[in-house]
């Protein structure tokens, strides 16, 4: 659906002239916004508004743009402007459908959204085991889950919509939607499906497979565990964050980002809980107070913490999420998004480089220097 709404978009901007006094701005920010770097299309669209503030269909692509960073109620108010100014015009037409979807999507309306509220029975799936599989729509996800299980996923299908948005805000992108949550009990992880035995058994609670699919165990079948929905929330928000890193296409100098994606998916995953669930950045330097680094860098840990004969014994999530927060502390809120949106002209190593003028190496110091690490 945002995809239609997105073709009738560009169809609109074809045939009607660009406001004369905003039309560089106006371009880039359709530019922006095709390339699905929403962050960069508001900001341009923001200025178009400033130079021509009359002009309705500027407003509606902020809007737009707005409700794909994550910014709900920015977004409402600029659609809300491209409504009032739009008259009885396409535009306004336009603005109208798309504060009404964002409506529908108030978190405390958000059981009551058609969408969200029933599952729809699938019975079999091609290369999954059990034959009562059904199927549940959100606005940016669809779950999969056994008759059985579908009680226990609540509180996640509830706050799956709200994670996509976190994500979309932090990362300054989209990811492909509709995203394909397949949950899988205790009794039978991923690894025993036929479609996804190929990936191995590992200690996974969750596993991205791609850009548009994942995989999430409501259990550890190594240790019996059963997580708890709350948790399976936080995993959700955690993977959700490789879809968008993966949906960015990123190169790496040194062949691996896999330390990044982690820094970042460990640092946003807890943000859809409870505050009281929540890190901040006095948990975290508490955490590692007397701290001892036994790595090189940042690629030797998530090497160490990949390793599935090693024993699990230090505390990774802390560890990787301290780096984003590092980031942000010391390089701004946005460092995030402009690291990302200065990488995607070259390799991670350069966007480090041209976003914050630094290397990682030099960087991997600071941090340390940050916290006091050892
Ligand atoms: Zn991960």
């Amino acid at each position: 659906m945002a995809r239609r709404a997105f073709l009738l978009l560009m169809l609109l901007w074809l045939a009607l002239p660009a406001a004369a006094g905003n039309e560089a701005s106006f371009q880039a920010g359709t530019r922006a916004f095709e390339q699905g770097d929403y962050l960069a299309a508001a900001r341009h669209f923001q200025q178009a508004v400033r130079q021509e503030p009359g002009d309705a269909l500027s407003h509606l692509w902020l809007g737009m743009a707005l409700q794909r960073s994550g910014q709900p109620d920015q977004a409402r108010a600029s659609l809300t402007e491209a409504l009032r100014l739009g008259g009885d015009s396409q535009v306004a037409e336009h603005a109208r459908a798309a504060l009404q979807a964002l409506n529908r999507l108030r978190p405390a309306r958000q059981e009551a959204s058609p969408g969200t509220t029933s599952w729809r029975r699938v019975g079999a799936v091609q290369g999954l085991l059990g034959d009562d599989w059904y199927v549940r729509s959100t606005r940016h996800g669809r779950v999969w889950a056994r008759q059985a299980d579908r009680a226990y996923l609540r509180e996640f299908i509830d706050n799956l919509d709200r994670a996509y948005e976190i994500n979309a805000q932090f990362m300054g992108t989209g990811a492909v939607t509709p995203i394909n949550f397949y949950c899988f009990s205790l009794d039978s992880p991923a690894h025993r499906q036929p479609r996804f035995a190929g990936l191995g058994p590992t200690r996974y609670l969750g596993l991205a497979v791609g850009r548009d699919t994942c995989l999430l165990n409501l259990g550890d079948w190594r240790t019996s565990r059963h997580i708890e929905p709350w948790e399976m929330t936080r995993v959700a928000c955690h993977e959700l964050n490789h879809m968008f890193l993966h949906a960015l296409n990123l190169r790496s100098t040194s062949g691996n980002l896999t330390w990044f994606a982690e820094a970042l998916a460990h640092a946003i995953e807890d943000r859809v809980l409870p505050a009281s669930r929540q890190r901040t950045l006095e948990t975290m330097r508490v955490a590692l107070r007397g701290y001892t680094s036994v790595d090189e860098d940042w690629r030797a840990m998530v090497a160490e913490r990949d390793h599935d004969e090693y024993e699990q014994y230090r505390t990774y999530g802390v560890l990787l999420a301290s780096i984003t927060s590092f980031l942000q502390a010391s390089y701004g809120p946005d460092a995030v998004p402009r690291i990302l949106r200065a990488a995607r002209q070259g390799t991670l190593e350069q966007g480090f480089q041209a976003a914050l003028g630094r290397d990682i190496p030099t960087l991997h110091r600071e941090w340390k220097a940050f916290y006091g690490i050892l």
